[in-house]
């Protein structure tokens, strides 16, 4: 038991000393800051498709799928059918960057940037709106258009939008 012990306390004496020649490892922040990964979870940005227009079309996912329900917004159409949100909120004194919401969203609009510099005093300055959380840009996928795959409406038969399967005729299936 003695052995043990001693040589527990000779190894971490021996760790120490090994780490007194090391260089040190220390960076200066904020003078210096590290480049992050491009898939970093921070601060929240709703992006924009290549058209322009805004991608969320307000289907509530990421409200619904946020644990901490840190998420809100009201939904609207456009003329043209396509949903929006009249508005959209973001708590960021809850939210604890799981990046679910970026998950469930079937748009790519939700995105999670690296930029994790978000802190005030005053804990309301934590609470975005819409206007501080749309980009005029398409975040991490430029190219995405929800909207070229979904379609605002239904045009032509089933089986004949692109990318979209012939129907399967389910009797085909019988035995
Ligand atoms: S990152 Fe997580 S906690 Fe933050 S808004 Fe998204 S789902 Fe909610
Ligand atoms: S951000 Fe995405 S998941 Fe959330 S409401 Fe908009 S489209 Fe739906």
């Amino acid at each position: 038991m003695f052995k043990e012990g001693l040589m527990g306390l000779i190894a971490g004496f021996v760790t120490t000393f090994k780490h007194l020649f090391r260089k040190p490892v220390t960076e200066q922040y904020p003078e210096y800051k590290r480049t992050l990964p491009a898939r970093s979870r921070a601060r929240i940005i709703l992006t924009r498709d290549p058209d322009g227009d805004e991608r969320c079309v307000a289907c509530y996912l990421c409200s619904a799928v946020c644990p901490v329900s840190c998420i809100s917004m009201q939904s609207a159409q456009r003329q043209d059918g396509r949903r929006y949100p009249r508005w959209f909120r973001i708590n960021f004194a809850r939210c604890i960057y799981c990046g679910l919401c970026e998950e469930a969203c079937p748009t790519l609009a939700i995105q999670l940037t690296s930029h994790f510099e978000t802190c005030e005093h005053d804990v309301l300055k934590l609470v975005a709106e819409k206007e501080d959380l749309l980009v005029n840009h398409g975040g991490k996928s430029h190219e995405y258009n929800f909207y070229r795959h979904a379609g605002v409406t239904m045009v032509g038969d089933k089986g004949t939008h692109i990318n979209e399967e012939k129907p399967i005729d389910l009797k085909s299936n019988l035995p």
